[in-house]
């Protein structure tokens, strides 16, 4: 299968650099200016560390549009400043992309001051972005979260109770089901969209039948699961920040300091294996805006 290459692109840090100094994306960019609406489908697919953990079953039961829109956030929000929506959109795309610094990003970029790529707070499974939200107990306190927000919005948007059936259904989704599995290997092709993927902000498409049983109204139920999601990134955000407070904590008593951390990671080298799939990545990005 096609997802068998990924793991051949494990060095992570090496592309980024090229994406950023872009004279080998010319394509991509023209193609992202003629087609505005698909840009950043494009550039989520062109992006190895995506294909990773994406398989044909998630790819389908992701609902990309609507995940786009919660990430562009501009209209489901009436009342946040600029700065602030800027601020999670970042940090949505910096998820999403797997370039929140957590162990195993800082150990790829650094690997003389991060020595391990394992997770200081559990010890067990490699510091990736998804773990951040899968450490430990996080995934409990995650998941009853996700209900409420769920259950705040609904009564907010329709005027209704939340009915107790809708929440059960919700919490025994599949993609609210932790996936252990795929924290210590690459996504199989029979994975499917789980929590793993809800936390890198991805909206499942199977939520939109469960809620819409209990408005009947496709705009509503539209309004109620974007807003859910965008509530959720704030969510996955404040994670994060304890996370990083908790990290500082563990630096400092590993006497990582500031000039340490802001000494040069090693240089990028031209993977012209990388270039070749690319060009794939972007035709299978196209197919995916279209469908
Ligand atoms: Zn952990």
């Amino acid at each position: 299968s096609i997802f068998s290459i990924n793991s051949k692109y494990l060095r992570e840090q090496q592309f980024r650099h090229k994406w950023n100094d872009n004279n080998i994306d010319v394509s991509v960019k023209e193609l992202v200016k003629t087609k505005g609406e698909i840009e950043s489908t494009i550039s989520w697919f062109t992006q190895h560390r995506i294909y990773k953990w994406l398989n044909k079953n998630i790819r389908k039961e992701t609902n990309w549009k609507w995940s786009q829109e919660v990430w562009q956030n501009s209209k489901i929000t009436d009342n946040k400043t600029s700065t602030r929506d800027n601020s999670l959109r970042s940090f949505s795309i910096k998820l999403l992309n797997e370039e929140l610094p957590t162990m195993k990003v800082l150990h790829t970029r650094k690997p003389e001051i991060y020595k391990d790529k394992k997770c200081p707070f559990c010890n067990i499974y490699d510091e990736t972005n998804t773990h951040v939200f899968m450490c430990k107990d996080t995934p409990n306190t995650l998941k009853n979260t996700f209900c409420y927000i769920l259950k705040k919005v609904f009564t907010q948007e329709t005027g209704k109770k939340t009915d107790p059936n809708m929440l059960k259904k919700i919490y025994n989704s599949h993609f609210l089901q932790v996936d252990i599995g795929r924290q210590i290997r690459d996504t199989l092709p029979v994975d499917r969209f789980a929590y793993n993927d809800l936390v890198k902000g991805l909206i499942p498409r199977s939520i939109y039948n469960i809620v819409k049983n209990y408005i009947n109204q496709a705009a509503i139920t539209k309004t109620v699961i974007l807003k859910t999601f965008y509530k959720w990134k704030e969510i996955l955000r404040s994670t994060w920040i304890m996370r990083c407070k908790e990290f500082l904590k563990w630096e400092i008593s590993n006497e990582i300091n500031e000039i340490k951390k802001k000494s040069k990671g090693k240089r990028p080298f031209d993977d012209f294996e990388y270039l070749e799939l690319k060009k794939q990545l972007v035709q299978w990005g196209k197919k995916i805006s279209i469908e």
